[in-house]
């Protein structure tokens, strides 16, 4: 891992609206919060930030509403190093919003898409060249698949690396599949993707159905277990995870993928991939915040719990 390698990320941005509480309410209940907090998020524009605070140039394309929420995201995004000059304005909706209520270390999660739904194929097309010019794009689902469609394709005829979260959890039609060079799936999304359960019937067999179905290589993602990766013709490898106390896993799979896929970009290894992706990951969950909560290359270079 050298040279500064160049990030593209197509996906979502949010305003998190984080209520921080001693537990969640139960149907009908009312609980008082402790907390209310404005952060920007959105697993899209998180990777972002995660990514060019790791120190790769990155470019973000995606949708905001011409609102203040909007506003504030364009420019933490910026803040951070992110190059915005991608990201469409829309009239049509507001900026997406996430409802995220946090309580016990845990997070509960309600999306409106907004402004990330208009993010067309088109829009793609027009930035081409921040997808052509990369040297790995990150992609979650966050945005409509048509643009997701589109942006895969470009990157794949371009000789691009490929990195797709399957994120929310959504059946995928096989011709994209194929063309997915790492797929990285939590548990769950494993499960809804193989048609496999990793726990009842083993995480092998949950992966190699997804290299069956044409994906280069899977990185899954285990939470505070670390995560296991599968390559064709391979056995599973296991990188554990690191012991940390966590205070917000809001955005762990998004530090995950971003340091993995910045590790890739600057050509590391997939070993070395996961290993840089699970110390970014771990750094995060200590600490409040999604995009805020991301590390730098240093912390995460001299991590060594
Ligand atoms: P997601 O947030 O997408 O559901 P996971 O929960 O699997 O994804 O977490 C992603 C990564 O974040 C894990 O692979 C691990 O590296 C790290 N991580 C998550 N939770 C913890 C934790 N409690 N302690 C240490 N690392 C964690």
């Amino acid at each position: 891992m050298s040279q500064r390698g160049k990030v593209t990320v197509v996906g979502s941005l949010n305003m998190d609206l984080v209520v921080k509480a001693e537990r969640a309410p139960q149907k009908g209940e009312t609980v008082m919060g402790e907390e209310v907090h404005f952060i920007p998020g959105g697993k899209g524009a998180n990777q972002a930030v995660a990514a060019a605070s790791l120190g790769a140039k990155t470019s973000m394309i995606g949708s905001v509403g011409d609102d203040p929420f909007g506003e504030s995201l364009l420019s933490s995004l910026q803040e951070r190093g992110v190059d915005t000059g991608t990201v469409k304005t829309v009239t049509e909706a507001s900026t997406g919003i996430a409802s995220i209520l946090l309580s016990q270390g845990d997070n509960r999660i309600t999306v409106v898409s907004g402004a990330n739904s208009h993010t067309l194929p088109s829009d793609v097309e027009q930035h081409r060249q921040v997808i052509t010019g990369a040297d790995g794009v990150l992609l979650q689902l966050e945005v409509p698949l048509p643009a997701i469609q589109q942006a895969v394709e470009l990157a794949k005829k371009a000789g691009k690396t490929v990195i797709l979260n399957p994120a929310p959890a959504r059946d995928l039609p096989q011709d994209l599949l194929e063309q997915v060079d790492y797929l990285t799936p939590n548990r769950s999304e494993l499960e809804l993707l193989s048609g496999i359960s990793p726990e009842k019937e083993g995480l092998d067999r949950a992966m190699g159905r997804l290299l069956d179905r044409g994906v280069g290589h899977v990185v899954t993602t285990l939470g505070e277990d670390g995560a296991a990766y599968l390559s064709p013709g391979e056995e599973t490898v296991r990188v554990p995870g690191h012991s940390v106390k966590a205070v917000d896993t809001t955005g762990a799979g998004d530090a995950f993928n971003a340091g993995l896929a910045v590790a890739l970009a600057e050509g590391g290894s997939l070993e070395e991939a996961v290993r840089f992706a699970g110390k970014t990951a771990a750094l995060a969950v200590t600490r409040l915040g999604a995009q805020s909560g991301m590390p730098n290359r240093e912390e995460v270079e001299s991590f060594d719990q």
